[in-house]
């Protein structure tokens, strides 16, 4: 079996103003010829910069994706962003399930579940994001708890078009703390194999992103482990330079 094409991915998060459409040229511009063979590019900015980094990213290749969206596609919803919404203002992709959603806003895995079906619905690719805490990492339930995720956020059918997902244990997220690449192998390898025995051949080749504290110099070790085909990067996505030199482990 071919391993999956990889996809690097940037999360901005809270961060980004108009200003920063010169990073993401930046980013736009490093994506070439080369690495375009290799791998996709994925920039999560927030919302507000969507239809401006679409813009700059005509031709290059690299996609915008959304970091959030609701579970309907429009409504009484003051203050949220439908699926729809991003795929009009040039999205391809969204993150779901992010830890911080989870934490912050309650998401529950049927609210994840519900928003990757939303996506799909408005030809988005959910990115469906799923990690320990450092607690349950510690009384050693981390695979119960990254399976349990799984089986409560990930839709009933899927392709390798229409899913990504992204192992973040919590406690390597901003903290500068990674994952040593044995725990790596062994949630991925136990991803891949939750995901084989839903969705068959297809569940072989739906790419598995790793994500915590992803930098330059930790990424071949990070990225060179079974079942990571590719990372979700947070912080050093900001900085077009580190961003691409993740990249170009590839
Ligand atoms: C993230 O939030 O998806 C993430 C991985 O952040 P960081 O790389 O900053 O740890």
């Amino acid at each position: 079996q071919a391993r999956p094409r990889p996809l690097v991915a940037g999360n901005w998060k809270m961060n980004g103003l108009k200003l920063s459409a010169r990073v993401f040229a930046s980013i736009a511009q490093g994506y070439d010829a080369a690495l375009r063979k290799k791998l996709d590019i994925l920039v999560c900015p927030p919302a507000t910069l969507t239809v401006t980094f679409g813009v700059v990213a005509v031709g290059s290749g690299v996609a915008v994706g959304g970091q959030d969206c609701h579970v309907e596609a429009a409504g009484a919803h003051t203050g949220d962003i439908s699926a729809v919404q991003l795929a009009d203002a040039g999205a391809t992709y969204v993150i779901v399930g992010h830890s911080e959603r989870r934490a912050d806003h309650g998401e529950t895995d049927a609210v994840v579940r519900a928003k990757a079906l939303a996506a799909r619905e408005a030809c988005l690719t959910p990115v469906v994001c799923v990690g320990e805490t450092r607690a349950q990492r510690e009384s050693g339930d981390a695979l119960a708890i990254v399976r349990a995720q799984l089986a409560g956020s990930l839709p009933e059918t899927a392709d390798r078009h229409d899913l990504v997902v992204a192992y973040e244990p919590v406690w390597a997220i901003g903290t500068g703390l990674t994952a040593m690449p044995p725990q790596v192998a062994e949630v991925h390898a136990a991803i891949r194999d939750v995901l084989t025995a839903r969705y068959g051949d297809e569940g072989a080749a739906i790419r598995i992103l790793y994500g915590g504290s992803v930098k330059p110099d930790n990424a071949f070790d990070l990225l060179s482990v079974a079942n990571v085909d590719g990372a979700l990067v947070g912080g050093a996505s900001l900085d077009a330079a580190d961003f691409l030199a993740i990249a170009e482990y590839y």
